[in-house]
Order: C-alpha cells, then sequence, then structure tokens
C-alpha cells in the first residue's frame, strides 16, 4: 500500500518560520523521518510526500528516500489546495486504497492492523480515532455500535456539549472512490468538508479506535510535551505490540457519586478529585478501563441509548479536566426478575456481572495487558472479587460510594483500603514510578 504524508504546513507556530513543520526535530529526528520509518516498518515501501511550503528542504534531506530503503517521490503543491484537494491533485492515477498522515503527528501505531481492520469491511475510508486530553478543542466524531461514524463535530465544542471523547486523529485509509467527492482545483479539508459530505450522502465511513500513541506536535507547549514522551520512550510504550499497565476502575461510587440505578445524565457528578486522578493514571502510562454492573438496563429503568448518552457525558466531564478513560465495559445483566418493564432477554445468570470476573477478562481479551502491573479500585468487595477472580495483581477498596457495605457476602479482602479514588491514584502512581 502506498503511503501519503501531508507536508504543506510551516513551522510558524512553533516559532520556526525556516523549515516546513514536518522538519521540526523530536528527539534530534525530523518528524518526518519519524514518520517514514514507521511506514517502512510495516512494509510501506511506497511513500508520497505532498509538500508545499519550503518543499526544497524536505527534497534537500530525504532525496529519493534511498538511504531510508524507500521509494519517495516528493511533490509539490501549487497553489496549496487544503487536505482532500492535495491528495485528490495527487491521486488521479492511484486505483488501490492508501494511506494519509498528516506530518505534523507524533505516531507509533500498528499500520499492518490498521490496514487489516480497513479491508475487513467494505467502506470509503477508515479513520483513527481515539481519546485525548483535550477533547473540547479537537474534531470529534460519533459511531454506532459497529464503528461507522454517524457524525462529526468540528471544534470547538461548548463546554455543555456532553459527546463521547472521539477525537479524528488525522491518519486515514481511504479508498480512491472517495476522491469524487473532493471538488477539482479548489482548497477543501478531509475532517471539515469531506468526510461530513461523504457520510451526509450516506457513504460509509467505519473508525479504529487505537490507544496508541498519535499526538500533534504543532504548537510549542506540545512539542515539549512530545519531545518528553519520546524521551521517556512513552511513544513506543503504548504501541499495541508492548503490554501496559492498567487500572480498573468500577463507576458509581468511584468515579461519579452514587446515587441507586443512575439514569439520567443530570444525575452524574464526579466524585472530587476523581478527575486528576485519572488524568494522573493517563500520564503515568496506565490504561484506564471502566468496568461497571448496570442491571438498571435489565430492570427497565434506562434504554442502551440513555446508557451511551451518560458514558459520553462521563467522558465529557472527565475531558473538561484533560483526563480520559480508554474504554467502558459494563454488564448489562440482572438475575432477578419481578420488575415491570424489566428487559426479559437481559434477566439472567451472566458471567459479566461482577463478582464474575467477565468484563475484566473481556479487557483482557482486547488490550494487551501488564497483568502484574495491575490495579482495581472499587466501592464494594463484589468489585473487589471481580478483580482477584481475574487475576488482577492489587486491589483497592476506598470508602466512598457503598463504602464496602456487602463485606458479609464475600470472603475476599482488599490489598488496601483509601479514602477515595484520589488517595488510591497516589497510591498507584507512587507505586509504579520505577517501571
Ligand atoms: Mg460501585
Ligand atoms: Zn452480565
Amino acid at each position: 500500500m502506498r503511503a501519503v504524508l501531508l507536508a504543506g504546513g510551516k513551522g510558524t507556530r512553533l516559532g520556526k518560520s525556516d523549515i516546513p513543520k514536518p522538519m521540526v526535530e523530536v528527539g534530534g529526528i525530523p518528524v518526518l523521518e519519524h514518520q517514514i520509518r514507521l511506514l517502512k516498518s510495516h512494509q510501506f515501501y511506497q511513500v508520497t510526500v505532498l509538500a508545499s511550503y519550503k518543499a526544497e528542504r524536505i527534497e534537500e534531506y530525504f532525496g529519493d528516500g534511498a538511504e531510508l530503503g524507500i521509494d519517495l517521490e516528493i511533490v509539490t503543491e501549487d497553489p496549496p489546495l487544503g487536505t482532500a484537494g492535495a491528495v485528490k491533485a495527487f491521486a488521479k492515477c492511484h486505483k488501490d486504497p492508501f494511506l494519509v498522515i498528516y506530518s505534523d503527528l507524533m505516531v507509533d501505531i500498528d499500520l499492518t492492523h490498521l490496514v487489516e481492520f480497513h479491508k475487513s469491511r467494505e467502506s470509503l475510508a477508515t479513520l483513527v480515532v481515539h481519546p485525548n486530553d483535550h477533547p473540547l478543542d479537537s474534531d470529534l466524531v460519533e459511531i454506532d455500535d459497529e464503528a461507522f461514524v454517524k457524525q462529526f463535530f468540528s471544534k470547538p465544542h461548548a463546554e455543555s456539549a456532553g459527546r463521547r471523547n472521539l477525537v479524528n486523529a488525522a491518519v486515514y485509509v481511504l479508498d480512491p472512490s472517495l476522491l469524487e467527492m473532493v471538488p477539482e482545483n479548489e482548497p477543501s479539508d478531509f475532517g471539515r468538508d469531506i468526510f461530513p459530505k461523504v457520510v451526509k450522502s450516506g457513504g460509509k465511513i467505519r473508525a479504529y479506535l487505537t490507544t496508541e500513541y498519535v499526538k500533534d506536535m504543532g504548537t510549542r507547549e506540545r512539542l515539549a510535551a512530545v519531545t518528553r514522551d519520546f524521551r521517556a520512550g512513552k511513544i513506543s510504550r503504548m504501541n499495541r505490540g508492548v503490554a501496559r499497565k492498567v487500572c480498573f476502575l468500577d463507576r458509581d461510587g468511584v468515579i461519579n457519586k452514587e446515587v441507586g440505578d443512575l439514569s439520567r445524565t443530570d444525575q452524574l457528578t464526579l466524585i472530587p478529585g476523581a478527575a486528576t486522578s485519572i488524568r494522573k493514571l493517563n500520564q503515568n502510562g496506565f490504561f484506564v478501563f471502566v468496568v461497571t454492573n448496570q442491571p438498571a438496563l435489565a430492570k427497565g429503568f434506562i434504554t442502551l441509548e440513555g446508557l451511551s448518552k451518560i458514558h459520553a457525558q462521563l467522558e465529557w466531564i472527565l475531558g473538561l479536566d484533560g483526563a480520559f478513560v480508554d474504554a467502558i465495559y459494563f454488564c448489562p445483566h440482572h438475575p432477578d426478575k419481578g420488575f415491570s418493564g424489566e428487559d426479559k432477554t437481559l434477566k439472567r445468570e451472566c458471567e459479566c456481572r461482577k463478582p464474575a470476573p467477565g468484563l475484566i477478562l473481556k479487557a483482557l481479551e482486547e488490550h494487551n495487558l501488564d497483568m502484574e502491573n495491575s490495579w482495581l479500585i472499587g466501592d464494594r468487595l463484589c468489585d473487589i472479587a471481580a478483580g482477584q477472580a481475574a487475576g488482577v495483581s492489587k486491589t483497592i477498596l476506598v470508602r466512598t460510594g457503598h463504602d464496602g457495605h456487602d463485606a458479609d457476602l464475600y470472603e475476599e479482602r482488599p490489598d488496601f483500603v483509601m479514602d477515595s479514588i484520589e488517595e488510591a491514584c497516589e497510591l498507584i502512581t507512587e507505586s509504579s514510578r520505577d517501571q
């Protein structure tokens, strides 16, 4: 597969106006070279760089790519046509799908897996999406159960928007037929103009959710952050090939206040310190997974759609404080019958309702987890029991929410009892400092 790198930007916001943005260095190597090395490691040997500002600097540095072992073509756009316009002008003679990466991104994702995902279902485009620590000023997408994009929301967003933290990361696999939607010889942008148009007209675009490293370095602060991450080895450590330490969090009574069968977004209030604690876990390289029993679904107190709204709102209010969760796993079941309006299909014994370990085992199946460095925080012994049954190495009971009121029902005991998620996360990040 061919890769196309969009390298038209200037480095102005980085205070480096004499070089194209992708020639800015991270760890002594231009960002563009980091990208090309990643491409090559996934057998992308044909790379096109669409350049415009000071394209000669890119040419001088990379030549024809032979030194890096790839076949490199540098195309200078004149006049600049925006991301979509530029790709259309280049791709006229190409019939096969190709990969597009914006070249102000530091990326370390398993591109081979991404391409397999794209090929697994028919679609005009696959977009890499991920939660980030600034969803308020990011382009967001809304997806359905099969990861098809339903809607695009361009930044900026109102503080009350309440959307899922699913950010368009600006890495795409595109089918050339999508380019029919791109106007000829006039500037247009994929995220802002083309993708929304495709979805509105019934075209299929799919989202590839990743927890791997994708961050832009387009401002001084972000460049500094990316450089820090690079030096600390964090960028490659987040690749899906590497097992990551993990913290499982119960939802009600740990992250948000326990109200009993929470069914509306206005009932959702964070426990003080929850967002900053989760942010700390994010920054320290932990996966953060929510594992929650939601019998309100089986009891008919809430619909799946209603629960999705609550989880979008939860992601949103965490995002306002720069925190995110990597996934939310919930059990919709409940064993006891007798509620009016109950959903009979969900009224059954299952393997995911805590104290059963199913939700944690599912996360383990879907992600590469370092279970020797795994933690769980719950407010009930049934959470602790689920964690221990799944092989979580350390469990913490917090005194918020139910405050362990079900202790009589279980023999299991937590490794630690702490006042709140804040204290618990301090212990977790302190204990893992040396790894
Ligand atoms: Mg709870
Ligand atoms: Zn279940």
